[in-house]
């Protein structure tokens, strides 16, 4: 399965590529966590990528379409991937279409802007391991402990409703005209956002005749 999870920062993407990734067995990529951990080490891809970050602005496709080939050429990729945060601009789409990757489908998740919001607050993430959890939605079975690898769990910087707003209005020029790309390809399948996360992934596994 080779899968795009498209949507606005804070839909859920990430949490549903992780609970999607132990059921079709194939790695979930996140351009957001692999940037997270080049800042974290302090790698030539993380001092470019940081000051673009930290203002909620994007990335230079140049170095997005640099960071995905070289997670994409990996051997846990040859079965499938899930796609969480890229393509995130249409050049970024064109360079995967031109590098020969195809798709079984993406999957827009449509949720208000001011849900978002709201439910950014809430939002942690491991800084180990990158995976997400929520203080009401999704509690981590210890507080500020990672689950999965008992990582430390913190807010991410750009989580501020501040940059949280600039992140969305890019989120609408710059990502959300992806839809109409695959849409003409016949590749977009859409799902709402659901009360629980749960219900979510059901919604995505019908849409996807899973
Ligand atoms: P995310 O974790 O997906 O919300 O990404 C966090 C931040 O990393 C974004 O606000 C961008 O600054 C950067 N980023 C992640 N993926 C991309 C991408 N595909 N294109 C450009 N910037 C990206």
């Amino acid at each position: 399965m080779k899968l795009i999870l498209l949507g606005p920062p804070g839909a859920g993407k990430g949490t549903q590529a992780e609970i999607l990734t132990k059921k079709l067995g194939v790695p979930a990529i996140s351009t957001g966590n692999i940037l997270r951990a080049a800042v974290k080490n302090g790698t030539p891809t993380g001092l470019k990528a940081k000051e673009y970050m930290d203002a909620g602005k994007l990335v230079p496709d140049e170095v997005i379409i640099g960071v995905i080939s070289e997670r994409m050429a990996e051997a846990d990729c040859q079965e499938g991937f899930i796609l969480d945060g890229v393509p995130r601009t249409i050049p970024q789409a064109e360079a995967l279409e031109k590098a020969g990757v195809t798709f079984d489908a993406v999957l827009s998740i449509e949720i208000e802007d001011e849900v978002i919001v709201d439910r950014m607050d809430g939002r942690r993430v491991c800084t180990t391991c990158g995976a997400p959890f929520h203080v009401r939605n999704m509690p981590p079975k210890v507080e500020g402990v990672c689950d999965s690898c008992g990582g430390e769990l913190k807010e991410r910087a750009d989580d501020k409703p501040e940059v949280v707003r600039d992140r969305l209005a890019v989120y609408h020029k710059e990502t959300a005209p992806l839809k109409d790309f695959y849409a003409e390809r016949n590749l977009l399948k859409s799902v709402d956002n659901q009360p629980t996360v749960a219900e979510t992934t059901t919604a995505i596994l019908h849409v996807l005749g899973l």
